[in-house]
This record gives C-alpha cells, structure tokens and sequence, in this order.
C-alpha cells in the first residue's frame, strides 16, 4: 500500500457505512477516482466541506484495495460564486454529469478534465450565456471523437441545403441524402450550431432566444444517443 498526491475535481459523493463518504472526482491523469473518505458524515469532520461537487481539490490518497482513501484534502478553487445561483448549479451539474458518463477509471482523460474545469471557471465569473451549454456539449463530443459535423453534409461533404440531422450519420445532412428518421431542423439552425461549435466558452456571439433552445434540445439528444443515456440534470435546465 503506497501514499500518493493527485488532483481533480469533486463530481459526486454518496454514503458509505455509517459515517464515511464515497467521493467521485476527475483527475486528468488517472480519470475518474473513486475515492473514501472516512469519518466524514460524523460532526466536526477534518473535511467533509471541501468535498463538494465541483470543488477543485489536490489530494492525499493512501491506495487501498478496492477504494484508495482519503487523508488530505486542500481546496485549489471552490467556484464558490456559482454556488449562489441556481441556474449555475445546474448548469454545472450538466457539465459534471457529462463528464462522469464519459470519463472512465485509470485512464488520462487531460481534455476532458481541462474542459471541465474552464466550464465551472466561467459558471464561477459571469452569468451563464444561453448556449454555454450547448457549446460544452459539443465539446465534449470532439473530445471523445463524434463531433457532429454542421458545415457540410456528414454523407456527401456538400455545404448547401443542410436541413437535416441524423443521430446516427454523426451529423447535418442534405436533402439528396436525408435517411429516415433524420429530424428536419428550422432554418438557420444549423448555421446557428456551428456558430456554436466554432466558438470558445468566452467568445460565444449573441445568442437569439429561439435558436438556443432548438440547438440545446437537438445537441443534448445527439450526446444521450451517443452515451446511450439521459442526462438527468439537462432535463431540469429543459424544464
Ligand atoms: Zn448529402
């Protein structure tokens, strides 16, 4: 048994036994720790505190057999701001449960880490842009390789006459090449989307109130497809 240092960021923590707690983070190098801490639900726990979803923490870990457990914890960046606001809790909720659904044990997961922790630094700085989510969402899909394509046609490459999308052709599609069950999109909304796409969390153009919702709706179906699950807390932002 060894002691060692890491980092990440709290995703979720659950009971364990009568007073200790199990605690999920994401480190970038050893992606998802399924982590104990001990004692922590009794009063006056050392810790307990800075164990809180989207905390950024370093860690001591004496490695265990099945859970490595917990002897240290020092906060590196609480987002304590977005913690006073509903709506940026749950949109922060998103961004960690996306990350929990893709990011698996033992294996470095840097980018999605990296894209994580930017998402909460802008939750913790400013009022959530209407398609900040979306934008999280389609960067989640680059990283782990299925990134839709808006530009062109995800079948033929033609960049005109893009009205369609199909979960499954990985994209927009045009009319020759439509399949069935490929939803019609409003006009604009695939320019909308790679408008979207193209932009960085802090460079999002104006965002048009009718367009983010249709371009939430279709990008948030498009990655439960792809992890072959609902993401529960995007149903509470849906309303
Ligand atoms: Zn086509």
């Amino acid at each position: 048994m060894a002691i060692r240092n890491d980092q990440g960021i709290v995703l979720r923590g659950y009971p364990f036994g009568e007073s200790h707690r199990i605690v999920v983070l994401v480190s970038p190098n050893h992606g998802k720790l399924r982590t104990v801490a001990r004692g922590v639900r009794k009063t006056k726990s050392r810790f307990g505190g800075r164990l809180e979803p989207f905390t950024h923490v370093d860690v001591v870990l004496y490695e265990g057999k099945n859970l490595d457990t917990i002897t240290q914890v020092s906060t590196i960046n609480a987002f304590g701001e977005l913690r006073n606001h509903l709506d940026r809790i749950l949109a922060a909720s998103t961004m960690v449960e996306v990350v929990d659904a893709v990011v698996q044990e033992e294996e470095p997961s840097m980018r999605m880490f990296l894209l994580l922790q930017r998402g909460l630094t802008v939750l913790d700085h400013q009022e959530p842009h209407p398609d900040l989510l979306t934008s999280f969402l389609l960067k989640a899909a680059d990283i782990i390789g299925v990134a839709p394509s808006f530009d062109s046609c995800a079948s033929c490459g033609r960049s005109d006459r893009l009205r369609r999308f199909s979960f499954a052709a990985g994209g927009s599609l045009c009319e020759s090449c439509r399949t069935q069950g490929a939803y019609v999109l409003r006009d604009g909304l695939v320019s909308y989307l790679a408008s979207v796409a193209a932009a960085d969390f802090t460079t999002l153009p104006d965002s048009d109130p009718g367009m983010s919702s249709d371009a939430l709706g279709v990008t948030r179906r498009f990655m439960e497809y792809h992890l072959e699950r609902q993401l529960k807390s995007l149903a509470m932002v849906d309303g």
